[in-house]
């Protein structure tokens, strides 16, 4: 029989600083006994679950945040050592850490590597300080070169870069140069998301006097962008990450796929056999108890577990499976919404192979006007 597989995410909500977009659960220069103790209560937390995932291999564990690598290395080491100990890992499970290039050395990245870590994704962001600077963040393009050196010197093979665009100021030659230099850095996978404006973030309080780049020069932006990663040989395997082949990221394909996992820390969200819960963001309360800030979700009508599959799985190239779709909801993708489809893949936005659905270029270009006609009541 099948083996069942589990993903688990640790939330790390520590940063040297608060970005000025950032409206993540994360706490700026925090005293080094408040991140020991958390790490404590993590692995508290880790354990008190391991007994509900007994029957489950664990085959991805991502350190996110926040900036997981703002713990001390012995920290993180016990972390691991936690996850080992109480969890069957698959022989290719893939680890990753998240990180700020300001928080990383050889010792540190070597120390990791050593204990189980095999993927690192790194928040660049961009390649210029100007940028860096005006998005309040911690690090500077010094520090990305140096983290480089330093995660391949460590070991690692398998690194994500984060890029940004549609950055205050960022112009269509500065975006160009930061994706050459992303690119020079061979990353085995790169994530590119636009700059957003969240509520009760300075840039939200500041958003008049952003100068933002154009909706035309957004576009070239990702027409670069497009062009670029597929001459280095990325695949764009969903809307904004691009992958060397092989180097997809399981972890995410897990949340995109809607596949079981545990999360773990304040903010931490869970699937797990059908039930959905997280854990409420109240660091001192989790300091105290970390078993005690669980919270159910809302279990998701017939009609919303639908919906969110769809708008999920046409993220993906590789679409929508027929066969698994059935399988979830006694009936096809493209079966049930055929009539709407046709019209999407004659117009050269979406193609159906007989197996499975899945939006073309163009399309994932309109992809919330599509998603919205197609899941239309
Ligand atoms: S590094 Fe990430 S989590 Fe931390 S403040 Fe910046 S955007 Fe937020």
């Amino acid at each position: 029989m099948k083996k069942k597989t589990l993903g688990l995410y640790l939330h790390i909500p520590f940063c040297l600083s608060k970005c000025r977009y950032c409206d993540f659960c994360s706490y700026p220069a925090m005293a080094a006994e408040t991140k020991h103790a958390y790490t404590m209560a993590l692995i508290k937390e880790l354990s008190s679950r391991a007994e509900a995932a007994k029957d489950y291999v664990v085959d991805t564990v991502f350190f996110g945040g926040g900036t997981p690598t703002c713990l001390d290395t012995d920290d993180l080491l016990r972390l691991a050592d936690c996850i080992q100990s109480r969890y069957r890992l698959s022989d290719g499970v893939e680890w990753t850490s998240e990180a700020n290039p300001a928080t990383v050395d050889k010792d540190k990245l070597r120390a990791m590597r050593a204990c189980g870590f095999n993927r690192i994704s790194l928040g660049m962001q961009s390649a210029h300080d100007s940028e860096l600077s005006l998005l309040g963040r911690a690090h500077r393009t010094s520090d990305l070169y140096q983290a480089r050196e330093a995660i391949h010197e460590a070991g690692f093979t398998n690194l994500n870069l984060d890029l940004m665009f549609g950055i205050p100021a960022q112009t269509v030659d500065s975006f160009d140069r930061s994706l050459d230099e992303a690119l020079a850095l061979e990353p085995t996978h790169v994530s590119v998301y636009s700059l957003q404006i969240e509520e009760g973030t300075p840039f939200y309080r500041e958003q008049n006097t952003l100068a933002l780049p154009s909706e035309d020069e957004e576009r070239e932006m990702a027409a670069l962008l497009y062009r670029k990663t597929e001459a280095a040989g990325y695949r764009r395997y969903e809307i904004s990450n691009f992958a060397k082949p092989g180097h997809e990221s399981r972890h995410n394909l897990r949340y995109w796929r809607m596949q079981d996992y545990l999360g773990f820390g304040i903010a931490a969200h869970s699937c797990f056999e059908g039930e959905r819960f997280y854990n409420r963001e109240e660091l001192a309360a989790y300091l105290k108890e970390p078993c005690e800030l669980c919270e159910q979700e809302e279990t998701l009508t017939a009609r919303e577990r639908e919906y969110e599959t769809v708008m999920l799985g046409l993220r993906l190239s590789d679409g929508i499976d027929e066969e698994d779709f059935l399988r979830t909801f006694g009936y096809g993708f493209y079966e049930k919404y055929k009539r709407r489809l046709m019209r999407f893949c004659e117009a050269g936005f979406a193609t159906f192979d007989g197996k499975r659905t899945a939006l073309t270029e163009s399309g994932m270009a309109v992809s919330n006007a599509i998603l919205a006609e197609i899941l239309e009541d």
